[in-house]
């Protein structure tokens, strides 16, 4: 009987590009990054993958890893000596599959929406050039990373049509690093009606990198009780009804994370134009939370707007925290299409109504747009960008491909 090896992914750090700043160290939060007057390394049976170090490097070195077996790890002593990373070693047969062990092609399904869902911006299109580097694919479905279920909260009012929930997920000390705008996917238990397991089914990260809880190894998710189809009839979405019955304490098979161009900028001075309707707030409310977290701290960034569509008030996931969001920190925009007595307003007509603001920020090239939520408001909203561009001296038909090309116009919608 042969015993399996577990792998280690092994964080390591680059001598040949690193430039010695200390910027990992000081940020590593268990202490795990040392140096000599030569090297800087990572102390392997410290280092928890949490990721925190990843972004800040100005260089990258930081961002190098290698598959090692758990018990051949390579020692701080010989780290220190390395003018140059030594090559991936060939591993075993009989190795476990881990977290580090990147599989190279993404689930035929996965493939499958994540085409439908960006169909709008024209397929692929590259991330913004400031975005941190995204991890994709860490878990594949014969191998999810199992997490607990640590809150499952009520979004909307008791009297609202829609049942739409914030649920947070915990990864104990598996390693899940997500940045805002990935997705994830669940896979439900049980078989479907022709016996075979569920398909994955997708879902934006609405917590932050850092995690719903700052330095927790957790992250949420918006998620709306599918209880009717399309046709307004009446249909239990397996997915959702799932998550949204979930206890806490309750495990959950997830894969992933994937996506790797629906990201934010994180240069300083960027301004983010987010557009959303429903559910599809879930990616903004990553980027906000992100961003509020650096304005809490003193940092100064650059403008946020938010376009946000719903039924009323009480069917608008985020409503009650939205509204007690600074002025000068997001520019809020609500729009209600079910109000007994009111007009039914879209994001298209908030845009237009905001058009003056919106060509200001659209005119300048730190400007990163994203859309989220249903494929029906793509229309409406590119018919807006082309109005409101015309108004006040823009051509959309000429800046559209041009952010495209940039990385500063991304669209998700289903
Ligand atoms: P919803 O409650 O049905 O609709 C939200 C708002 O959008 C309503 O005010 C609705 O108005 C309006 N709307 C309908 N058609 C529109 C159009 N053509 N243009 C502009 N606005 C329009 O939304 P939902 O059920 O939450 O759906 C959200 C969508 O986001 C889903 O397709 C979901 O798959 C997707 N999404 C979800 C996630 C996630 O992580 N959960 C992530 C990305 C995307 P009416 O009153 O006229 O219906």
């Amino acid at each position: 009987m042969t015993t399996a090896t577990t792998i280690l992914r092994q964080h390591l750090i680059d001598p040949e590009i690193c430039i010695r700043c200390n910027t990992c160290e000081e940020t590593c939060p268990v202490d795990a990054i040392s140096h000599d007057s030569r090297n800087y390394v990572v102390d392997a049976a410290k280092c928890k993958l949490c990721y925190n170090c990843i972004s800040p490097c100005p260089t990258g070195a930081i961002d190098s890893w290698r598959n090692m077996p758990a018990d051949q790890a390579y020692p701080l002593a010989e780290q220190l000596l390395w003018d140059n990373l030594p090559a991936q070693i060939a591993l075993d047969h009989g190795t476990e599959v881990g977290a580090g062990d990147t599989a190279t092609e993404l689930p035929d399904e996965v493939e499958r929406i994540a085409a439908a869902s960006t169909a709008g911006q024209g397929g692929t299109a590259p991330p913004p050039w400031s975005a941190a580097h995204p991890y994709v694919n860490l878990y594949g479905i014969h191998a999810p990373a199992v997490a607990t279920v640590s809150g499952n909260f009520c979004l909307t009012a008791e009297d609202a049509s829609s049942d739409i929930r914030h649920i947070v997920l915990d990864f104990g000390s598996a390693s899940f690093p997500v940045l805002e705008g990935q997705t994830i996917g669940i896979l439900p238990p049980g078989l479907d009606a022709a016996g075979r397991p569920h398909h994955v089914r997708l879902y934006s990260v609405a917590s932050p990198r850092d995690g719903e809880r700052p330095k927790y190894n957790n992250l949420s998710l918006t998620v709306k009780r599918v209880t009717e189809d399309h046709e307004g009839k009446a249909a239990r979405g397996v997915g959702s009804n799932y998550l949204c019955d979930l206890k806490k304490g309750d495990k959950v098979n997830v894969v992933g994370p994937y996506g790797t161009s629906f990201l934010m900028p994180n240069h300083a001075g960027s301004n983010l134009l987010m557009i959303c309707t429903g559910t599809g707030s879930a990616p903004m409310r990553a980027m906000t939370e992100r961003r509020r977290r650096k304005f809490a701290g003193g940092e100064s960034l650059g403008k946020q707007m938010l376009f946000f569509g719903a039924r009323s008030p009480g069917e608008l996931p985020y409503f009650g925290p939205l509204t007690k969001l600074p002025k000068e920190f997001i520019d809020i925009n609500f729009g209600f299409s079910r109000v007994p007595g009111e007009p039914k307003r879209y994001v298209q007509d908030l845009l237009r109504e905001r058009g003056v603001d919106v060509a200001r920020l659209l005119r300048d090239e730190n400007t990163y747009v994203f859309l989220c939520g249903l494929k029906g408001m793509e229309k409406g909203v590119e018919e807006a960008f082309t109005e409101l561009c015309r108004a006040n001296g823009l051509d959309w038909s000429a800046l559209r491909p041009q952010m495209l090309q940039q990385g500063r116009y991304h669209v998700e919608t289903y």
